[in-house]
């Protein structure tokens, strides 16, 4: 059994079946997601839009590929042929931007919300009153080619677990009061390499896991 093999069976055997893997493969090699598929991983995350066009086109096309990075709108046209969830959506334009180009190859896009919960004062993501803001909004029910599917969310950087937990605890509450208002919203996508059994304490459905399976990344 290869490295890659071999982390994916250790770490599908510690988290719940009910629990969506998503193997976090930017900036790795074909050869190694080629790996992870022959293990029979077929949920790829990738966070550049341009890299995920690329490996979509030459590998199997069984595999549902999840943008979990930041989107620019001019970027989501590349993707909408194929993608099937995006992480992590932050706008009324983007959404009206995915919805646009799902039209055009007749699809319904799923997508997640992101939420800021991280204390510092990240960029990216939505506050509470934003989100119950967007799906209150009339016009985000006029976008039928869009299918709001839940919450992501990551903790701050930083190895204090207590920290992680109370942010994780947090976009949870968040995420099960909207859940009892909206029952199409299912996923809670929260939990990486570092805090991912933290994130399933806490009720996450979907984690994304990279250097835990393909090993470090080389930025280089
Ligand atoms: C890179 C990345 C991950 C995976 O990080 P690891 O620590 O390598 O598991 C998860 N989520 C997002 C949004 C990422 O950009």
């Amino acid at each position: 059994m290869n490295d890659i093999e071999r982390n994916l069976y250790n770490i599908q055997a510690s988290i719940p079946k009910e629990v969506t893997l998503v193997a976090v493969s930017k900036t790795k090699p074909i050869s190694d997601l080629m790996e992870a598929y022959e293990a029979g991983q077929r949920v790829f995350g990738e966070n550049k839009v341009q890299e995920m066009v690329e490996k979509w086109e030459s590998m199997p096309k069984d595999i549902h590929w999840h943008m979990i990075g930041h989107v620019q709108t001019n970027k989501v046209k590349y993707m909408a042929p194929f993608v099937s969830l995006i992480h992590a959506v932050d706008s009324y334009k983007l959404l009206k931007e995915i919805d646009k180009q799902a039209k055009k190859y007749h699809r319904v896009i799923d997508c997640l919300l992101q939420v800021k919960i991280a204390e510092e004062e990240s960029k990216f993501g939505l506050d509470k009153q934003d989100i119950i803001s967007l799906l209150n909004s009339e016009e985000v029910k006029t976008l039928t080619n869009i299918n709001i599917k839940g919450l992501m969310g990551m903790a701050t950087f930083t190895n204090n677990q207590q920290q992680i937990k109370a942010e994780f605890e947090k976009i949870t509450i968040l995420f099960n009061a909207i859940k009892s208002k909206y029952s199409n919203l299912k996923t809670l996508s929260i939990g990486m390499s570092g805090d991912y059994k933290t994130a399933i304490d806490c009720g996450s459905t979907m984690v994304r896991i990279g250097s835990s399976i393909f090993g470090a990344r080389n930025y280089g």
